[in-house]
């Protein structure tokens, strides 16, 4: 058995240098293509080296290329192992064998870590492929970033450390030109503005929504300038161009790994179908040539993890290119070249023409009638949850380790490192989405927490060089309260005696409230000059008190004090044991808790409200809701209803677009939006404070709510507190925030672009197409990256909802909202 299988395996090398040599016409001199031992020449990478094509003759760019999920079905580090150190290994070997051959490369997280494994000797061999053209690097970031949940700081920076390794390590041949995000699931109009301020030449994509494919295709505007800046004009515009197909895999016939036939091109053997791979691959070219404006078409050939065998798609795209060629000299006026698509976009650009622009974004996205892809939006809230706190913390970091002017003694950067490639690989199109498989989405936050720990550690020792303490053991003295978000933390229930050093990483003062948890009431708080601040004693909710997250915590309070922090500074607060006990938050309604009774029919009860000098929030007792706002400068009130709400999920198995099931990917209701009654009544429970007063609403053993707000403030907060959501029904929930109020919205509401940029949307329209819309609700849902509002301008009103983490947001009816 092991002889046969070995022979078996020497025929099948020996066979692919054949036909190496056969159609090249150059005899391969050695087994091992990685001898860099020959001339050097100076690099030839980029548009000069491109290979234009025949300028009267349909030119297919034949792009080799992988798409390698930073994560999904896999951890990042299982496809690393299981598949992606192959697909690099193999495809290199190729290019040495084969100066015409070229490839596409995109994820630096895998990249950088199959670079980081080899020898020096062929490192030196690789550079050669890059030097040349044949091995280049498209997009660079560290993963292809999904553009809807993602800020604007996370996109620059994961390209950041992507864009420096090539640099570090390339030189100028490193530098990608292109965008490539063929599988994010819609497409953000910051993204481009992003890319053309980084450079880039071109952006191209697969995924678009049916509808409007189907009208570029007729207008063969498939490929346009994007304005991706009302403020930046020129700036950000950027050449666009939606893939044929709204695929990034081979074109039909040609998916060598995925079951389509190989060329078989010897007549004498059966099977033989070369001549109908050449018919075919003829009258595919010239078909697709009929919906754009040059000569000149892409064909991506290879997809999902492809190329982990170069060969099987390296031996037949050979193939394909000679026969095709061939038929050249019979008057054919098809021509097949290996290419890449900055070399695809180079040969556009050489034809000058002009394109039509578009200034708004490819969002949502949907590719049938009932599957838009909005789940994504919100799907794993606490992952995309995480992951912002995680941006916040990598920002800090930085500019901590910067002003304190840490050097390599220190291993910052070593360090920051580790957040800022978690980040990176945080921000692929499966991570931050929430799409990926249950032990992946463990494991992203495993690796942000890894990340986060030594980004402290980073800013303990910067804090103490800044603040002249000594540095030897900064670890020792600064703690970090990680689970705030469950008013816990160990060390501030443990100590009654402690500074708080607090850090503004703005360039503006900054004055908010702090909020820490602690077992006693018997507290001080004093500031850097020793005068004793105003202090107030939350009690931790008993719904807090019920996560499974809290237990082990003592912490009875929340201890909130102001802090006033200066641009870029920090301010220091001592926390000290007193004799007396301070006054603690009392709930002003009903002494059973504030449980608040109204039967319908029996007659409304005293109203509620939280009121401090800016804002009048009214509560109804018989809902147990907030019912109204008013702006008391302005002595404005408006009608505002917020509640939680819930959608069920349609179920189905996605056999075709009417059996669309709703899931981690596509939000699809099943009927109206359904309240929390059958849960019983919701309780209402509101506490007045002298800096900050609660109303604490329970919708159900799984839903509540606190609404805050501080002395001072001019907005008020909703903390939501939601899950585990039951599924003994065998019912998926899909919950909601929801505000109804008497704002004239008309059918307009705004979102924002990855945090930065403000979109115009109207429901049920889309500004390019005629949109049918086949889901009344999901196809009006947008990202909501950081902001969301209505406004009635003619009254100078507007209701701006802002939010901790990426959400999917909507207006469907006038003067409503929801998230
Ligand atoms: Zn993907």
């Amino acid at each position: 058995m092991e002889s046969s299988h070995r022979s078996f395996r020497c025929l099948f090398f020996f066979c692919a240098f054949i036909l190496v040599e056969k159609i090249h016409g150059n005899t391969l001199r050695r087994q091992n293509p990685f001898n860099f031992e020959q001339d050097y020449d100076e690099p030839t990478c980029g548009y000069e080296q491109c290979n234009l094509g025949q300028p009267d003759m349909i030119n297919v760019h034949l792009v080799p290329h992988t798409h390698d999920d930073a994560g999904w079905l896999q951890t990042v580090d299982g496809y690393y192992y299981n598949t992606v150190q192959y697909i690099l290994d193999t495809v290199n070997f190729e290019l040495h064998a084969d100066p015409t051959k070229k490839f596409i490369y995109v994820e630096m997280a895998f990249f950088y870590r199959w670079w980081n494994e080899l020898s020096d000797h062929m490192r030196h061999a690789i550079k050669r492929t890059v030097d040349k053209g044949q091995l280049e690097f498209i997009l660079g970031g560290w993963s292809m970033n999904d553009e809807a949940c993602t800020h604007y700081s996370s996109i620059i920076d994961q390209h950041t450390i992507g864009f420096k390794f090539l640099l570090d390590t390339f030189g100028k041949c490193g530098i990608p030109k292109i965008g490539w995000q063929i599988d994010p699931f819609g497409h953000s109009r910051e993204q481009a503005s992003i890319f053309a301020q980084f450079g880039f030449d071109g952006l191209f994509f697969a995924r678009i929504d049916y509808q409007d494919y189907g009208e570029r295709i007729k207008t063969k505007t498939l490929e346009h300038m994007w304005f991706a800046s009302p403020t930046l004009g020129d700036q950000a515009s950027l050449f666009t161009g939606a893939l044929y197909g709204m695929s990034y895999s081979p074109p039909p016939g040609y998916c060598f790994e995925c079951g389509d036939s190989p060329v078989r091109d010897d007549p004498r053997l059966d099977d033989y179908n070369a001549d109908q791979k050449l018919a075919k691959f003829l009258s595919d070219a010239k078909e697709q040539a009929k919906y754009f404006t040059t000569n000149h078409i892409i064909w991506t050939m290879g997809s999902d993890f492809h190329y982990s065998n170069a060969r099987i798609n390296f031996k037949n795209i050979d193939k394909l290119i000679k026969m095709v060629n061939a038929q050249q000299s019979n008057g054919s006026k098809v021509n097949a070249i290996y290419s890449t698509p900055s070399c695809y976009l180079y040969a556009l650009n050489k034809a000058n023409l002009t394109y039509t622009s578009k200034k708004d974004d490819f969002f949502p996205y949907a590719h049938r009638s009932h599957t838009f892809w909005t789940g994504y939006f919100t799907s794993r809230s606490n992952l995309k949850g995480y992951e912002r706190t995680a941006n916040n913390i990598l920002q800090v970091c930085k500019q901590l380790s910067a002003l304190a002017q840490l050097d390599d003694e220190h291993s910052s950067q070593f360090k920051m490192n580790f957040l800022k490639q978690s980040m990176g690989v945080l921000q692929h199109h499966d991570a931050v989405t929430g799409t990926s498989k249950q032990y992946v989405a463990y494991n992203y936050a495993k690796m942000l927490s890894t990340g986060i720990k030594e980004c402290q550690d980073v800013m303990k020792v910067s804090i103490s060089k800044l603040m002249n303490k000594s540095v030897m053991d900064p670890i020792e003295d600064f703690q970090f309260c990680n689970l705030m978000n469950v008013s816990s933390c160990k060390f501030t229930e443990t100590n009654q005696n402690f500074a708080v050093v607090v850090y503004n990483p703005f360039s503006q003062m900054v004055g908010q409230y702090i909020k820490l948890p602690v077992t006693s009431n018997q507290l001080t708080v004093f500031d850097d000059k020793l005068m004793k601040l105003d202090v107030q004693f939350v009690p931790v909710s008993s719904e807090t008190k019920k996560l499974a997250e809290f237990q082990g915590s003592a912490s009875q309070f929340e201890l909130v004090f102001p802090v006033q922090v200066p641009p870029l500074g920090y301010a220091t607060y001592f926390v000290n044991k007193s004799k007396k006990a301070m006054d603690t938050l009392e709930s002003k309604s009903r002494s059973d808790g504030g449980h608040i009774e109204g039967e319908s029919g029996s007659g409304q009860l005293d109203a509620n409200t939280l009121e401090n000098e800016y804002l009048k929030l009214t509560f109804d007792n018989k809902t147990g809701l907030l019912s109204s706002i008013m702006n008391k400068e302005r002595k404005l009130e408006i009608n505002a209803v917020q509640s939680l709400k819930y959608y069920l999920s349609m179920a189905g198995d996605n056999w075709n677009g009417s059996r669309q099931a709703s899931g981690a990917y596509i939000f699809r209701p099943d009927g109206d939006v359904q309240d929390f009654s059958k849960f019983g009544k919701t309780k209402l429970t509101i506490f007045n404070g002298n800096l900050v007063s609660e109303a604490r609403q329970v919708f159900s053993d799984w839903a509540s709510q606190v609404i805050r707000l501080y002395k001072g403030a001019n907005h008020f907060e909703i903390e939501w507190t939601v899950g585990p959501i039951p599924d003994n029904d065998r019912v998926g929930k899909e919950v909601i925030s929801s505000f109804e109020t008497s704002i004239k919205s008309e059918d307009v509401f705004y979102t924002d672009a990855n945090g930065r940029e403000m979109l115009k949307r109207v429901r049920n329209y889309r500004p390019t197409w005629n949109f049918e819309n086949t889901e009344p609700v999901s196809g009006n849902y947008f990202p909501v990256n950081s902001r969301i509002y209505i406004q009635d301008p003619s009254k100078n009103i507007q209701l701006t909802v802002l939010n901790d983490r990426s959400q999917g947001g909507a207006s469907l009816k006038e003067g409503h909202l929801e998230l």
